[in-house]
């Protein structure tokens, strides 16, 4: 497995964008803030992956290695 390259704002030409490394991400926003929360969703999508559930075998999104089960089996006071 390849290790993620961090996400970081910078300021570009048209304003603070979002970047992989070189790669810019984002279009420019004219706001630092806007840039910012734009790379907390760019980071949120990157760990979120499509699995089965471990308890209903249902597909789900899940937020990362440590979540293998759907929001209703997570919420349900039998598990
Ligand atoms: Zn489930």
């Amino acid at each position: 497995m390849t290790q993620a390259v961090p996400l970081a704002v910078r300021g570009s030409r048209d304003g603070w964008a979002v970047f992989e490394g070189p790669r810019q991400l984002t279009r420019g926003y004219s706001c630092e803030y806007t840039a910012h929360s734009a790379a907390t969703r760019l980071e949120r999508q990157r760990r979120q992956k499509t699995r089965n559930c471990l308890c209903c075998g249902g597909q789900f999104l899940s937020d990362g290695p440590g979540n293998r089960m759907c929001n209703p089996c997570r919420n349900s006071p039998l598990v």
